[in-house]
């Protein structure tokens, strides 16, 4: 087994109110000293970082963001939470370029990348999200793109950074790559990151996202290289969640 510690990240996207902050402490009682082995983080949306962050004082779970502004100081942006608030909010990480924000934001490398780099600024671990749209893989196209994007999304500054494999297609549905596929885009992922930074690569963490469940995720962890996996909609409840953390085989029963 790798030598990384797994992160198995939620992304609650714009879903989970303040009373679903209650999943938090039932999550940590369903998983038990999983979490010891496990690093277990909850990304709610913005105005609920600081309750999460309450909750998660009597659990093990950490809490993290799902954007932040580009912008390391502070500045007159109206409408953006700077990465250094969500730092001071409770925020151990922040989820950077997630494919909904490239799509429904128009964000580019660059902009992940500044995000990423500011981020880092603040003490923050971005998650800097990747992943080919269906068209590109059916292309041919889908290790180019996500080099690509890695090249150009992760920034120079330091390897203390997480990289979210997310296949567009495979999110928000019910259809998961072939553990050969999850395999060869990770291994991408590595050369590229062993390329820039060495081998300080060696401690990055790189994740697999999209419709990870509890009835998948043993295959997921299967797949060579996979640190991890960024979870969307299965992290909203207990169950579900805890369903996937107890499947990796790091996970102490
Ligand atoms: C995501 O949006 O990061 C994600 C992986 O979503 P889902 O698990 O719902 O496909």
């Amino acid at each position: 087994m790798s030598a990384r510690k797994p992160l198995i990240a939620g992304n609650w996207k714009m879903f989970g109110r303040r009373a679903d902050l209650a999943e938090m402490t039932a999550l940590a009682e369903r998983i038990g000293p999983a979490s010891a082995a496990i690093d277990v983080l909850i990304c709610p949306t913005a105005p609920y970082i600081a309750a999460a962050a309450q909750t998660a004082r009597i659990t093990p779970i950490l809490v993290g963001a799902q954007d932040c502004s580009p912008v390391a100081d502070d500045a007159a942006r109206t409408g953006e939470v700077s990465a250094a608030m969500l730092a001071e909010t409770g925020a151990g990480y922040v989820i950077v370029g997630h494919s909904e924000r490239r799509q429904f934001h128009g964000e580019s490398n660059e902009l992940v990348r500044k995000k990423a780099e500011a981020a880092m600024a603040a003490g923050l671990i971005p998650i800097v999200c990747v992943g080919e749209t269906r068209a590109e893989r059916d292309a041919g196209r889908a290790t180019a793109v996500v080099a690509a994007q890695v090249a150009e999304s992760v920034p120079d500054k330091g390897s203390n950074l997480v990289v979210a494999y997310e296949p567009v297609w495979a999110i928000g549905g019910d259809r998961i790559p072939t553990v050969p596929e999850i395999e060869e885009i990770h291994s991408v992922v590595r050369r590229t990151l062993a390329e820039r930074f060495g081998a300080a690569a060696d401690g990055i963490r790189i994740l697999y996202g999209g419709s990870v469940s509890p009835k998948n995720a043993t295959e997921v962890f299967s797949a060579a290289g996979v640190d991890g996996a960024l979870v969307g909609r299965a992290s909203l409840k207990a169950a579900d969640f805890a369903g996937i953390i107890l499947a990796h085989p790091a996970a102490v029963r």
